[in-house]
């Protein structure tokens, strides 16, 4: 999309600010734990491919963090063949979509996996902390916690964004991209 562009250099900023609780929390256990499971590399690198992270820089990108802790030549062997995958550039070539919300939050995650939804994945005390971090007030986050409480994990996401932003969001957000490309569509009005 025209919004999607997304550089190395300024991703940190760029998921600080923009990115949905999801994929905030994943890309922060890879750049600290330098390795993310199989379902979470799979939800963060099909979401990166949707905001524009061209090849090249995916693979710079898992490439840095991975070889923290395993050598770059298992990292060929192991990881690097998924990531062209997942960019339909190995096995049957097929263009593989980023996530849903509805995909994520049917997910199971396991012991170790960081994907999945927070709303619907987190403790209560985890995603009370979580919320905190992105600066919404005690209020804001009463009203999150009680669309979790009731289920309604993408509107409780819904509120989530309208907090940050201070800006409603009447189509709701049903697609980690979706929530990128309206943050995008605020910050760059
Ligand atoms: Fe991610 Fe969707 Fe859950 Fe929001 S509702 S955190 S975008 S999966």
């Amino acid at each position: 999309t025209e919004y999607a562009e997304i550089s190395l250099k300024d991703i940190d900023q760029v998921a600080k600010s923009c990115f949905p609780l999801c994929m905030r929390h994943l890309f922060e256990k890879v750049r600290e734990d330098h390795h993310l499971k199989h379902g979470g590399r799979m939800q963060l690198g099909l979401f990166l491919k949707g905001v524009g992270l061209k090849l090249d820089d995916a693979l710079a990108f898992w490439r840095a963090e991975f070889t923290k802790k395993v050598g770059s030549e298992r990292f060929d062997k192991e990881y690097a063949y998924a990531i062209r995958h997942n960019y339909g550039k190995e096995g049957k070539r097929t263009d593989y979509t980023p996530y849903a919300c509805q995909k994520i939050i049917s997910s199971a995650p396991g012991a170790g996996d960081h994907h999945g939804c927070p709303y619907r994945h987190f403790s209560e005390d985890n995603l009370r902390a979580a919320l905190g971090r992105m600066g919404l007030s005690s209020r804001a986050m009463e009203d999150v916690m009680d669309k979790v409480r009731n289920k309604h994990y993408q509107l409780a996401c819904t509120f989530t964004f309208e907090a940050v932003y201070g800006t409603s969001c009447d189509a709701g957000i049903n697609h980690p991209n979706q929530y990128f490309e309206e943050s995008q569509k605020i910050l760059k009005s």
